[in-house]
């Protein structure tokens, strides 16, 4: 008798528990997260390391070292791409004027940011996915602008990433224009992307993601001494640093404080490198950052922007901001030989498959809205589809109970509105574009839907 109620548990366990995950990838995306080298992954962090400070005070003109040597050699590696591009990408320096008296850096100074782009297919197609990391290097004290200060992972890691992904990706077709970008200034007050960011806002560029890439390469924590590199983070924010009062009163309305257009991503980030790269675990922080630190997503949040932060899940205090030295038997500093090159480049195929899948999706549905008049157990979502760029073959209709951070369903549907038999009081609901070959656009958080005449 008992053996039989066992078994019957056990039955029931596996009846619940028995929901597999199905994964369908994009034959090309794969290819290209496939092609990422480790190697040269590696190559690039030590050409970096070789400059022996990347510092924003340190020198110009040298050939072989500071940071003007390193401006030039990314824009070279850039620029290699150009010729399989076919004439699509463009590599360029962004040149602008920082410090002065009162401000971290003392003497104004002009400092570059290298940034590649691969324009895309669609000339009507005005979208642009941003992947940065900044290039700039420091050691323990902030104006020491001649010691050794490596970055071999902050944020060497991060620039290798992109030039990978600028060799590999200039290859392919893509309906989105890519930014690839490599900053200066981070490390004194986050300059290069606070120049970029208030340029393109400026300039009303459409940016639909901006992914900072800063440290991804360290898998091992001090003091609790973790290994792993079977984990990244996510960091977004949740309310947005950039909110209207409109905006603050239809997000208390809709409940919408954790789904942001950067936890959205976040979670497109999980959903899509999970998918494409094996053994790693995708992890969000509902954050926008680390405590007491900053990163270059910040300034293109402050300004609207979708925005959001890769970074290693275990930080290593010994190295970062550390002037190399050995000390208690334990080597300091930022080395190359610390990097975990196999993480690097599973973090990389996650950016990677995220900007390719987002690229090549249709645009988002718009004026996505719930229906929130009238007493009923049922959801009533309506949406228009996008004006621009291909049609999408459907939409996907995402849900979740409220309380879990992801989405929990996804059903497609075709047509422009859809009533569920679930309560729009008890879920949370998410609505995406989608092609025939399966890209979808990031879910958007539908607001409330404009009341018809004769309705309540
Ligand atoms: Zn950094």
């Amino acid at each position: 008798m008992k053996r039989i109620a066992f078994s019957f548990v056990l039955l029931t366990f596996v009846y619940v528990s028995g929901a597999q995950t199905i994964i369908n990838r994009d034959p090309e995306i794969k290819k290209m997260v496939d092609d990422i080298s480790k190697d040269k992954i590696e190559q690039h962090v030590r050409k970096m390391v070789s400059f022996h400070t990347r510092h924003n005070l340190s020198e110009q003109n040298d050939p072989a070292k500071g940071i003007g040597a390193a401006w030039n050699w990314i824009k070279t590696e850039m620029e290699k791409s150009i010729s399989v591009s076919g004439g699509r990408l463009e590599v360029k320096f962004e040149e602008y004027t920082v410090g002065g008296q009162g401000q971290r850096i003392s003497q104004e100074i002009k400092l570059k940011n290298v940034v590649a782009t691969l324009k895309g297919t669609d000339p009507n197609d005005d979208r642009i996915i941003i992947i940065s990391a900044h290039l700039d290097s420091r050691a323990a004290l902030d104006n020491d602008n001649t010691g050794f200060a490596p970055g071999a992972n902050d944020d060497g890691s991060g620039v290798a990433t992109i030039l990978e992904l600028v060799r590999i990706m200039s290859t392919k077709k893509f309906s989105a224009t890519i930014i690839f970008m490599a900053v200066s200034g981070e490390e004194h007050g986050l300059y290069g992307a606070k120049y970029m960011a208030t340029k393109t806002k400026q300039e009303k560029w459409n940016i639909i993601a901006m992914l900072n890439n800063d440290m991804i390469g360290n898998s091992g924590s001090s003091e609790t001494l973790l290994n792993d590199n079977m984990r990244v983070r996510v960091f977004s924010e949740g309310v947005p640093a950039f909110e209207t009062e409109q905006m603050a009163s239809l997000r208390k309305y809709i409940s919408g404080e954790n789904d942001s257009k950067a936890r959205q991503l976040a979670r497109y980030i999980k959903e899509t490198g999970e998918k494409y790269v094996d053994q790693l675990n995708v992890t969000l922080v509902f954050r926008n950052d680390r405590f007491g630190r900053g990163g270059d997503h910040s300034p293109f949040c402050q300004e609207g922007f979708t925005a959001v932060r890769i970074c290693e899940y275990n930080e290593n205090y010994d190295r970062t901001h550390k002037i190399p030295a050995v000390e208690n038997g334990i080597q300091l500093g930022d080395l190359p030989e610390y990097v975990d090159y196999e993480y690097v480049r599973k973090n990389a195929g996650v950016n990677l498959a995220t900007i390719a899948n987002l690229a090549l999706a249709p645009y988002e549905p718009v004026n996505c809205g719930i229906v929130t008049s009238g007493l009923t157990n049922k959801t009533t979502l309506k949406w228009e589809s996008p004006a621009k760029g291909i049609k999408p073959a459907g939409y996907y209709i995402l849900m979740r109970e409220t309380y879990q951070p992801l989405w929990e369903k996804k059903i497609f549907v075709t047509g422009n509105e859809i009533t569920l038999p679930y309560s729009k009081d008890n879920y949370f609901f998410g609505i995406q574009s989608v092609d025939a070959a399966g890209h979808e656009s990031m879910a958007v958080f539908p607001g409330q839907a404009k009341r018809q005449s004769g309705t309540n």
